[in-house]
């Protein structure tokens, strides 16, 4: 066992606080890697919130992982200690069913473990994430990286925000001559505009912020639609091949729908802790349209993402946070008042609390 320090909400009213705990020996194929950055996505806080159902407390989150391989088990084969690597929102899986043997892990049909608020496989143990000075996971599930090292804060957030549009968008099999909307500018959607744009799609943002226009045609978009404008909204009816809603909260999905060209796919990735109401029927009947979803994506897909990446010099818009300020980041965040993910610089975790 290693001691850990880390940042925990005790209960879904609880403010964040310091956090000891104990993280496992390293079994045969383990990896410890101490943790340089961590990304904070909504998700972390629907899940310490309580937003959804099913939070284990204590609750330490946090699935964006960057760090250095501090020890290896007796049977790692891929990795070496000093090495840079990530961890994403997966720390393990059957490995083989059929899905994971497409190399979709997070569809593993015996459940997949969650980074955080997830059952470890051997000791059924609450999994806790990487608001902490270091993890222990197994070496199917850590992630080469290939960027710089000055890179390395703004490649943390690719391991959710990254993959979560990058899956989707080479599902649909989006390229150059594709018509793509993103829908919400936050930390996916922000991704989503930059990863559409460099498979070479024409890319149309959808922002309730006017105050995101501007970064939003810097980011890749060649139009920033204020949705909550009708007219803006009308201009694009029915011309949609695709479109990536990364909103986190409720909202009408029609206008949405009637955007899309017949048979084009509306993909939802924003998991809200409220319902949407129910799309028209109409809407998808007349057109053939379809309202999809897709879950984060594979460990192999996950690479994929991060070589390309690392190739086209693409990273996340990032603002550095100390890990006392996540209460305000989660003020923040639910305010649509990040440009685009917070991070957390890991050295700032106090170690003497
Ligand atoms: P985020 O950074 O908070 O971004 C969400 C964006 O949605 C906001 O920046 C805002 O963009 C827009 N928005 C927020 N409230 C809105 C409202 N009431 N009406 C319309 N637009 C609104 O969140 P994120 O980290 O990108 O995560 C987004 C969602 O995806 C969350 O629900 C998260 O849990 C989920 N998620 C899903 C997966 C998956 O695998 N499916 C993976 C990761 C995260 P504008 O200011 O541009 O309007
Ligand atoms: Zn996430």
């Amino acid at each position: 066992m290693s001691h850990a320090q880390g940042y925990a909400a005790q209960s879904a009213e609880t403010p964040f606080a310091p956090f000891r705990f104990d993280r496992r020996e390293l079994r045969a194929n383990d990896l410890r890697i101490d943790i340089l950055f961590c990304g904070v996505c909504h998700s972390d806080l629907h899940t310490a919130r309580g937003e959804w159902p099913g939070t284990v407390y204590p609750c330490v989150p946090g699935h964006e992982i960057l760090g250095r391989v501090s020890a290896v088990g007796p049977e790692v084969t891929g990795f070496e200690q000093g090495e840079i690597v990530g961890v994403g929102c997966l720390v393990d899986s059957c490995l083989q069913c059929p899905s994971c043997g497409e190399g979709l892990e997070q569809f593993c049909e015996n459940g997949f473990t969650g980074t955080y608020n997830g059952a470890d496989r051997v000791t059924g143990e609450n999994t806790l994430g990487g608001y902490s000075d270091h993890i222990v996971v197994r070496q199917e599930f850590v992630l080469k990286i290939r960027h710089s090292e000055e890179q390395l804060a703004a490649v943390a957030p690719l391991l959710c925000a990254g993959i979560t549009t990058w899956s989707p968008l080479r599902h649909w099999q989006v390229g150059p001559g594709s018509k793509v909307g993103i829908v919400g500018i936050g930390g996916l959607g922000h991704m989503g505009v930059k990863l559409a744009s460099a498979l070479g799609a024409n890319v149309v943002a959808f922002t309730t912020s006017p105050s995101k226009r501007e970064e939003a045609l810097r980011l890749g978009a060649s139009e920033v639609i204020v949705s909550r404008d009708a007219d803006e909204m009308g201009a694009h009816m029915g011309s949609f091949d695709f479109i990536l809603n990364t909103v986190a909260a409720p909202h009408d999905l029609d206008p949405y729908v009637s955007l899309l060209k017949r048979d084009g796919t509306m993909v939802l990735v924003g998991v809200p802790a409220e319902a949407h109401p129910s799309p028209s029927v109409g809407n998808l009947v007349f057109g053939r349209r379809s309202i999809a979803g897709s879950l984060i994506g594979g460990i192999a897909e996950t690479q994929e993402m991060l070589d390309f990446c690392a190739e086209h010099g693409i990273t996340s818009e990032i603002e550095m946070i100390a890990m006392h300020e996540i209460e305000e980041a989660y003020r923040r965040m639910t305010a649509s008042d990040v440009k685009y993910r917070f991070v957390i610089d890991m050295a700032t975790l106090d170690k003497a609390a």
